[in-house]
């Protein structure tokens, strides 16, 4: 039996696209506010994501982390500019409103997996509980998936901890294939190779360089372009 367990943002849904547009509204901001200075927005961004990455280590995905970002960009390059900080709340409000969508291909994918009885599909995602349960409900992801692991990181204990609940119920059948598929390096691949899953890494927009604990390196895991690539392999 094939336990095949999916990412959720970035893999099915489009969810990177939404920040990178907010981010670029935030830089436009800045460099309207701060013009005639001519900031670069390669600075402004460069500045942001080392804010960010500071941000994640401590809130990880709750939903003030964003807001915080942004306001403390605005405080360096704009001081405390009560306007431009107003306008950078709204931006943000603005994004955590909006749902991601399906990446094309997704439900034919998840449609043809579900025909072969062998396999059992899951969902892991990692994120904030309210939002990430919003986004599968409005996609209509729950139909498709036997059970989904909602969780606010995705270590290697946490995916222990999933495996563990897989194994458990499936604990009478005889072969057990544990697969993972996502889009990030550190969080889909390096935890659930380490314990044992076969994984798959869909190529994805997302840039998550210096967000995560150092990297182990692992090179047993195929690269998908696209994520109906899979059926070129299982
Ligand atoms: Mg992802």
């Amino acid at each position: 039996m094939k336990i095949i367990v999916f990412d959720l943002d970035d893999t099915l849904i489009y969810t990177e696209c939404f920040y990178n547009k907010a981010i670029a509204q935030l830089i436009a901001l800045i460099s309207e506010t701060t013009f005639p200075n001519n900031l670069s927005v390669e600075a402004i961004l460069k500045r942001y994501k080392e804010i960010d990455k500071i941000n994640f280590k401590q809130f990880q995905y709750s939903i003030g982390r964003i807001e915080k970002t942004f306001i403390k960009t605005i405080e360096v390059f704009c001081s405390n500019n009560e306007y431009v900080l107003k306008k950078a709340k709204k931006l943000v409000d603005s994004i955590l409103k909006l749902v991601p969508t399906l990446i094309p291909g997704t439900i034919d994918v998840l449609n043809n997996l579900n025909k072969d009885e062998n396999n059992r599909l899951f969902l892991f995602t990692a994120g904030n509980l309210k939002i990430q349960k919003e986004k599968v409900k409005l996609n209509n992801l729950n139909q498709y998936f036997d059970e989904i692991f909602y969780s606010i990181s995705k270590t290697l204990k946490d995916w222990q901890r999933v495996k563990n609940i897989l194994k458990e119920r499936y604990k009478y059948r005889r072969k057990l294939e544990f697969i993972s598929i996502g889009d990030n390096y550190a969080r889909d691949i390096i935890h659930p190779f380490e314990l044992g899953f076969r994984c798959f890494l869909v190529k994805g927009n997302a840039d998550f360089s210096g967000y995560f604990e150092k990297e182990k390196h692992c090179d047993s895991y195929k690269l998908l372009n696209k994520l109906s690539d899979i059926f070129s392999y299982l």
